[in-house]
């Protein structure tokens, strides 16, 4: 039997087979994943392989191939990380233009980190409604310059629930990871999107009752449209750690694109003579705000401050 991992508790694997049985599964001590040093071998969005028993619950005999997963880092000394989720089809950054106003820096590390993991970013812009005429413009030329990059963005207000339909849509059929600063409305938006959401934060708090570690619960909600939420606590971007010097300038896509016209294949975009980049920073095809997000993380590089976004 098939199915996919809704929830881990540390001990217990929820999962929601194909069938749509519900099997609390756990894994056989022996089990072991090839190539990956983490604490859990499973995590929530898995597809896994069961074997059921006659009790009603199973063992994980088999994880298929994930397209991607998240991870947290147990530590900066310790090569070993907790993966947080598998296999996410998107992430939706829920940002604020004020009250509290998200820094163009924050979005950009985590477009940056979720460029690295490959998984497509849609930016929400919450609280419409507080904007006064100034932040509206503001708001509109940030949605400008997102799109005009390549990525989506859409402008609600989870409050009065105005743009929330939009978004219900794209999230079927999908793992969406819900991501932002705390204070801009994460838990509003889905509570309108998932009326009986209240419920995930009582079992939490059981959890936690029972002297369980945040760190190893993890949980996906389902919409009643089909479709999943991944609601891991903590989750504030991707840990962009593991990003080469080398490797930055592909993560800010129309910088890349600009790169390709440098005159040394190994510009870093800081000082070189010919680079495409500064000049296009000059000439205002790349914003400034953009190209001082990626001297920042190429700076905390250079002084390896190996910073995690979480
Ligand atoms: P979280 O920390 O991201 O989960 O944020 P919350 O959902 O707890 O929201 C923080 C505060 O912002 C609460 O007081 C919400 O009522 C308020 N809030 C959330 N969305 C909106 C919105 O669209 N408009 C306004 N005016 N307030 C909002
Ligand atoms: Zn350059």
């Amino acid at each position: 039997m098939k199915g996919l991992v809704i929830k881990n508790t540390g001990s217990w694997y929820t999962v929601k087979a194909d069938n749509g049985k519900i099997i609390e599964s756990k894994i056989k001590g022996n089990f072991r994943l090839k190539g990956i040093r983490s604490t859990n071998p499973v995590a929530v969005g898995d597809r896994v392989e069961l074997i059921t028993n006659q009790e009603g619950t199973a063992f994980i005999s088999a994880i298929e191939d994930r397209k991607n997963y998240i991870i947290r880092k147990a530590s900066n000394l310790s090569k070993q990380s907790h993966i947080l989720a598998a296999n996410l089809d998107q992430a939706f950054l829920i940002v604020t233009i004020s009250h509290p106003q998200t820094s163009t820096t924050f979005i950009d590390r985590f477009l940056a980190g979720a460029e690295a993991y490959r998984i497509p970013v849609v930016l929400v812009f919450n609280k419409h409604d507080v904007l006064d005429e100034d932040e509206v413009r503001y708001e509109g030329m940030m949605v400008n310059l997102y799109e005009t990059i390549g990525y989506q963005c859409k402008v609600i207000c989870a409050k009065t629930g105005e743009g929330v339909d939009e978004l219900r849509k794209m999230l079927q059929g999908k793992i969406t990871l819900f991501s932002g600063n705390s204070g801009v409305g994460k838990s509003t938006l889905i509570n309108q999107l998932l009326p009986d959401a209240h419920l995930r934060t009582s079992e939490i708090s059981e959890a936690h009752d029972a002297g369980m570690h945040t760190t190893t619960f993890s949980e996906m909600l389902e919409f009643p449209g089909g479709g999943y939420v991944i609601d891991t606590p903590g989750i504030k971007g991707f840990g962009t750690f593991d990003i080469e010097k080398e490797e930055l300038t592909s993560y800010f896509k129309e910088i890349f694109e600009f790169s390709k016209d440098c005159k040394f294949s190994n510009c870093t975009h800081t000082h070189e003579p010919g680079c495409a980049v500064i000049r296009a920073v000059e000439d205002h095809y790349i914003s400034a705000s953009r190209y001082q997000s990626y001297l920042s993380m190429l700076e905390d590089k250079d002084e390896n401050k190996y910073r995690e976004a979480f």
